[in-house]
């Protein structure tokens, strides 16, 4: 019973944690509502994003905030009623977004950030899932020669501080590269380190393959229902009740509700995001941001996939896909989408913390419990680093990173 564990969640985050617990010797029991990777790490935009070494900060533009305020642009979408319910948690955002508080935030994040294509690669090989991932980066695009120049100085930051890669482009070397864009751009900032994997969901069932193939059980049940049982922990799933002498609890957005049923309230809150795919006869190579408009285009196996920006909704709330309308209409003036593929679009929720840093170590007040989400806007990236480090604390030994600024402890 020591050895065995639950890890509920079969996301890229649980499904990572589950693989790396596996290969330090534990008797490992994944267990999901769904088959593994088919929530918010199917939907993302598949980005392995070794440049985003600052988390996603409130933003502070007045201007853009008015515009946000009266519903304009395609970036941000709330209803009042997800802005009533997370008021706390993103009041607590914004005073983390101080410059102060996020350069903080920053030494802790790109911490992580720094191991993961390397995390990321060594699973890739050992599950034979290296077709489903191109390592030639990813664009910026900006559409006025101030935006991309003021970016171009940013990245310069950027690589004299965490050595992140990139090389600015103007509009005749974009055209050249993308020659599916139409060629009104200013130029690019194109990340050179990041990969793109063209089928997200994919990938984590490959992984989940990998953990299988390895002796891992993987099984459908509830979290909802997991118990303390004396000195285990239980989950109702469809082959039964479920003993482990620990548990991790990896439910990424949906997470908030699970820890406040066992009485935990921690800031967290979550945007959501949608997707379509379209027939692009032309497709881009590589995947971008419209970083004027935010939304990414990402060539998929399915087709050229749409993501958007951030909706501020309660997470059960009906879908209102109105910033996928706007980026459509705006992503039609760089390249020939074609039709849409799907009905309806997809919808997600990223799973964010008022700090800007992911929850991962011991439950404060459950002996044998363990937490591993909040990763935000980048937990497909994070899925396998995080999954090594919580698999290390579980064990016990010295972790490769320093946990502290991650522990569930720090919101007591
Ligand atoms: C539009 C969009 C674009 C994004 N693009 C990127 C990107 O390019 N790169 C990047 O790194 N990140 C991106 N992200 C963020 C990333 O997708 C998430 O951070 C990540 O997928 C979270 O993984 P997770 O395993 O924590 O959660 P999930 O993948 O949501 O997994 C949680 C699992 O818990 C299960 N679960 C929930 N409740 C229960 C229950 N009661 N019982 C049993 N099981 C349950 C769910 O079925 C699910 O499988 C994007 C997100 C969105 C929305």
């Amino acid at each position: 019973m020591a050895s065995s564990i639950l890890v509920l969640g079969a996301g890229m985050v649980g499904t990572c944690t589950a693989l790396h617990l596996q290969q330090l010797g534990f008797e490992v029991t994944l267990v999901d509502r769904r088959a593994p990777g088919q929530e918010t790490s199917f939907g993302n935009a598949g980005l392995i994003q070794s440049e985003a070494v600052e988390p996603y900060a409130f933003p502070r533009d007045p201007g853009f905030l008015l515009n946000v305020a009266l519903g304009r642009g395609a970036e941000v979408h709330w209803h009042a009623r997800g802005l009533w319910h997370m008021a706390g948690s993103l009041l607590r955002y914004l005073r983390h977004s101080h410059p102060k508080l996020h350069a903080k935030a920053t030494e802790a994040y790109s911490r992580l950030i720094a191991h993961a294509t390397e995390e990321h690669e060594l699973l890739m090989v050992a599950a034979g899932a290296e077709d489903l991932v191109a390592r030639e980066g990813f664009r910026f695009v900006f559409r006025t020669p101030k935006a991309l120049e003021e970016a171009a100085q940013r990245a310069a930051v950027l690589y004299d501080r965490f050595g992140v890669r990139y090389q600015a482009e103007n509009t005749t070397q974009l055209a050249h590269a993308e020659p599916a864009l139409r060629p009104s751009l200013a130029g690019a900032v194109h990340w050179l380190d990041p990969w793109a994997v063209n089928n997200p969901g994919a990938l984590v069932q490959r992984y989940a393959d990998l953990f299988v193939a390895r002796g891992g059980r993987v099984l459908t049940g509830d979290a909802g229902s997991l118990q303390p049982s004396g000195a285990a922990w239980s989950v109702k799933t469809t082959e039964g009740h479920v003993d482990a002498g620990q548990a991790v609890l990896a439910l990424g957005p949906w997470a908030d509700g699970a820890i406040r049923q066992l009485g935990y309230r921690f800031p967290l809150f979550i945007k959501r995001g949608y997707h379509q795919h379209y027939s692009a006869p032309t497709p881009v190579r590589q995947p971008l941001l419209d970083a004027e408009r935010g939304y990414v285009l990402a060539p998929m196996q399915r087709g050229l996939r749409l993501t958007t920006g951030a909706e501020f909704a309660p997470i059960d709330a009906p879908p209102t896909p109105v910033q996928l309308a706007k980026a459509e209409a705006l992503a039609r003036e760089l390249v020939d989408l074609g039709q849409p593929l799907q009905e309806p679009p997809w919808m997600g929720a990223r799973p964010c913390t008022a700090d800007m840093l992911p929850v991962m170590g011991p439950a404060p007040n459950h002996k044998g419990l363990w937490f591993n989400f909040g990763h935000a806007h980048q937990g497909f990236t994070l899925g396998p680093v995080a999954g090594r480090l919580l698999a290390e604390m579980v064990q016990g030994q010295t972790t490769w990173i320093d946990p502290r600024p991650y522990l569930p402890s720090r919101f007591d």
